[in-house]
């Protein structure tokens, strides 16, 4: 049996998420998003959606992104 290796819970529902060619064991979603989701690079939240990626940097938000590309939000 396989063990989560975020909390070590075994489980026979214990599933594996191949992420960069390497195996990972969690027994819940909510481990796998604490050990694998990206984390926006303004606010450090995880991010769960698709995100924005702006110049290969992930953000969490469009006004994320803007903050730290100190890009101009559209006038008006
Ligand atoms: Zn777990
Ligand atoms: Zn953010």
């Amino acid at each position: 049996m396989t063990q989560c290796e975020i909390c070590g819970t075994e489980n026979e529902k214990n599933f594996t998420v191949i992420m960069n060619g390497e195996n990972h064991v969690f027994d819940t979603f909510m481990c796998a998003i604490q050990e694998l989701a990206p984390l926006c690079e303004h606010c450090g939240c995880k991010v769960l959606g698709h995100g924005v990626e702006r110049s290969s940097h992930l953000f969490c938000s469009d006004s994320c992104s803007r903050k730290e590309t100190s890009e101009a939000p559209p006038e008006g």
